[in-house]
């Protein structure tokens, strides 16, 4: 089945961006917060004390249940899913001297803690009907990598297995912000980082409101990240390295434990509602972003990406404006590559090559064609915008 033609849907009068019909809200959006875990929250406000050296009762008992669960050794809950990325790659040793594979296809905190570590970054393209890393990278390297930074991007699974036998990196840290409970050959996502990295912010199936965690075996590596969370301090009053004030309150902690209780039917819910988004999808014929191919893979879908045909590249900002207006909450995510700051900093380093060229145009006109909408709604919601979107882009 053909999708329309962009001067098609933009000529249709009946919709609400050209003022046919009245403009609809968006679905309600699960956030993740589990409300019953309001009185617990009540009473750690009632002790006063919310925040602890080195963490509290809370933030020790979700590192402790949370690490058991991914199949760890050990935890640390951070403050934000950004800064766990940031003490991850500096506990891992990376500085100005490392090379940083990291997989265009991910979410902005990635490069952002990479770039704060002031570490080269080494792009890896996007695989175009995944939208995650491609595993066969070798003609993409040519220096050897001391640390491979990949995003399981919209809670799909990279077949890392694959991928580290093309770039033999030193370590492995995985961002799984959005992959909780994915699972690759029967492990969840994050079980084969030496550092993975979950987000607890808003969405997220952490469940944190706000807050981020590390997940790590080896216990040399645990307690750095703490030093670098708490100051750069381990015991004495003195900072052992420039660190930051990343560890995690417990009010946050208390709200991820509650979600993790929950865990099963939160990730049950997710599912539901992605499959009822992409049925009418699959149905019209939409090309959609799939778990890789041929790979024992499970995948609880945080985004389902949309990939339009390329005659939409220039038209996909009007029609994510026109969704919205149709009262389906689209998103755009940027291949990292594209990040406006990046090419003035690598140039300025001496980073910035033909490859880079090369990368940067086939990944922008991958991204460029590529919307998501996330599973954090109602199945219902979910089976309505999935029938607005097949609606409109599909021709009959
Ligand atoms: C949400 C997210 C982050 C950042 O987490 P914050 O808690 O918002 O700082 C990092 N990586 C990915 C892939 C994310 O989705």
């Amino acid at each position: 089945m053909a999708i329309v033609a962009p001067r098609r849907l933009r000529e249709n009068a009946e919709l609400a961006i050209n003022g046919g019909r009245p403009c609809q809200p968006l679905p309600v959006e699960d956030t993740g917060v589990i409300r019953e875990a309001a009185d617990t929250v009540a009473e750690i406000i009632r002790t006063g004390q919310i925040n602890y050296w080195r963490g509290g009762p809370q933030a020790k008992a979700l590192e402790r249940r949370f690490a058991q669960f991914i199949g760890k050794r050990g935890a640390f809950f951070h403050n934000s899913g950004s800064a766990s990325l940031l003490t991850g790659l500096y506990a891992l040793g990376v500085d100005e001297k490392s090379a940083v594979a990291i997989s265009s296809s991910g979410f902005v905190a990635s490069l952002n803690a990479l770039y704060h570590r002031r570490s080269r970054p080494v792009f890896l393209p996007t695989c175009p009907r995944t939208l995650v890393c491609a595993t066969d990278v070798g003609p993409w390297l040519m220096e050897s990598i001391d640390v491979l930074l990949v995003t399981q991007l919209l809670g799909n699974v990279i077949d890392i297995d694959a991928l580290l036998t093309s770039v033999k990196p030193n370590h492995l840290h995985e961002d799984a912000s959005q992959a909780l409970g994915s699972k690759l050959r029967g492990q969840y996502v994050g079980y084969r980082g030496e550092v993975s990295s979950f987000a607890g912010s808003n969405r997220k199936l952490l469940g944190a409101g706000h807050g981020g965690i590390n997940v790590y075996d080896r216990d040399d590596i645990g307690e750095r990240m703490r030093v670098i969370g708490h100051h750069g301090k381990a015991s004495t009053q003195f900072g052992e390295v420039p660190g930051f004030n990343f560890r995690g309150g417990e009010m946050e902690a208390a709200l991820a434990l509650a979600a993790l209780d929950r865990f099963e039917q939160k990730r049950q819910m997710r599912l539901d509602s992605a499959q009822a988004f992409r049925q009418p999808l699959v149905q019209a014929g939409l090309q959609l972003a799939e778990p890789p191919a041929g790979v024992d893979c499970s995948v609880v879908w945080f985004d389902t990406a949309i990939i339009l045909p390329e005659e939409w590249s220039e038209e996909r900002g009007w029609l994510v404006d026109a969704l919205r207006m149709e009262g389906v909450p689209t998103w755009i995510y940027p291949s990292l590559i594209e990040m406006p700051w990046l090419r003035p900093w690598m140039e300025s380093m001496g980073w910035w090559g033909e490859r880079e060229n090369a990368l940067l145009a086939q990944e922008r006109a991958l991204w460029n064609r590529v919307f998501v909408v996330g599973s954090q709604m109602s199945c219902a919601d979910s089976a309505r915008c999935g029938e607005i979107v097949a609606g409109l882009l599909a021709v009959p």
